[in-house]
């Protein structure tokens, strides 16, 4: 094996912020992921896994070790007993599985529609959008433990799937690379619409019995109106989507951030357990971020509060310092803590 050196991986990621790679190389199946494990670990350099770059924030300085861009492929689809079980390689485009999916008939990713990366990613924060996420479907898990050189195979329970969280992204954070991901989908199901947005899409189209096809479409639209579907003629095409997750806070604190926003209209979904989750994208723009806003090389998608969007001569440090400008007004002003979504690389998370 011989990878590349000095690799800009502003490139490689949607932001399009980060230094370079010291070492890069590209595994095409599964043997080629052993080996860059063997090179990486004799010369004892940290080993990083790239998918589609678009949940990553890259420092300025780049990584000092070997990245690895997941190009495994394949698909296979197995139908009996009234379900199909597909399995992708990690390195899959996601939305070209979604796309496939709907149009064999198969219910169970429609929602998840647009959303751009690989495959092998969408275990790692359990992927999801619009009423869906990957956790419904997922059964399999097929991973390289990078500590024991083992292939593990994970089902669904051990993966310990909750909101936008797994034990690939936090328990143990680059432990694992994914080989492959098993889903199972369910053949002439209906399409799943559980989101307002959703359904007022389909009710403007007069769609009443909408099939998967629709589902997507409407999807789709509310994604592009809001930029988050790749489009590289889109000023807020460069970034990572939402860069932070809902907050989740307790029932008993809920009254008190309420009255901080002094507003009784603000945004929450109960959830089981005694928590309920609040918009994030309201929040920020309550405390004075709104949509558009600029600073400097970066600022916030003129279309969606939680998206931060790079520009032209935008570094990877220029996004954290807005990010954590972006904390900082939401928990001196209404005392949430807003946890960033996107993966860091050589940074500290704000
Ligand atoms: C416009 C836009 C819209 C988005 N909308 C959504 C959305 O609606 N919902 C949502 O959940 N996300 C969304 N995202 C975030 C992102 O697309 C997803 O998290 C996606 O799954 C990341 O995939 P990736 O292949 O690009 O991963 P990368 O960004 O390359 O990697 C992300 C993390 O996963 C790790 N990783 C990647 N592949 C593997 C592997 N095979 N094995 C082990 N680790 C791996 C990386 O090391 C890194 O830690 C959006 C992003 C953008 C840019």
């Amino acid at each position: 094996m011989t990878p590349l050196e000095n690799v800009r991986l502003a490139a490689h990621c949607t932001l399009g912020v980060g230094g370079p790679a010291r070492f890069f190389v590209e595994a095409h199946d599964e043997a080629a992921v052993l080996e860059a494990l063997d090179w990486a670990r004799a010369r004892r350099l940290p080993i990083r896994v790239l998918g589609g770059g678009s949940n990553l924030v890259i420092s300025d300085e780049g990584v000092d070790g070997l990245v690895m861009k997941i190009a495994l492929r394949g698909v296979d689809a197995r139908e009996a007993h009234g379900v199909v079980e597909l399995t992708a390689a990690a390195g899959e485009p996601w939305d070209a599985l979604v796309q496939l999916s709907v149009a064999r008939g198969w219910a169970g990713f429609e929602c998840l529609s647009g959303i751009p990366g690989l495959v092998g990613a969408t275990p790692m924060q359990n992927v999801g959008a619009y009423g869906q996420d990957v956790s419904e479907t997922v059964t399999l898990v097929r991973a390289l433990d990078t500590t024991s050189r083992r292939i593990m195979t994970f089902e669904n329970r051990e993966c310990r799937f909750s909101y936008r969280d797994s034990l690939f992204r936090s328990h143990e954070p680059g432990r694992y690379v994914i080989l492959s991901v098993a889903y199972r989908l369910r053949p002439g199901g209906s399409p799943t619409v559980r989101y307002a947005d959703v359904e007022k899409d389909l009710a403007a189209r007069e769609i009443d019995k909408p099939s998967l096809e629709d589902v997507r479409a409407s999807v789709i639209a509310i994604r592009r109106s809001k930029s988050m579907v790749l489009d590289s003629k889109d000023s807020n095409g460069r970034s990572c989507g939402s860069f932070f997750t809902n907050p989740i806070i307790p029932d008993a604190e809920l009254a008190a951030v309420e009255s901080r926003t002094g507003d009784r209209a603000m945004p929450r979904w109960p959830l089981p357990g005694g928590q309920v989750k609040l918009s994030a994208a309201w929040l920020i723009e309550r405390a004075g971020y709104t949509r558009g806003r600029a600073d400097g090389p970066v600022g916030l998608s003129s279309r969606h509060a939680l998206a931060i969007v790079a520009h032209d001569g935008a570094r990877a440090c220029d996004v954290v310092a807005l990010a954590r400008r972006i904390q900082t007004a939401v928990a001196d002003r209404f005392g949430v803590r807003l946890t960033p979504e996107p993966v860091f690389w050589g940074v500290g998370a704000p």
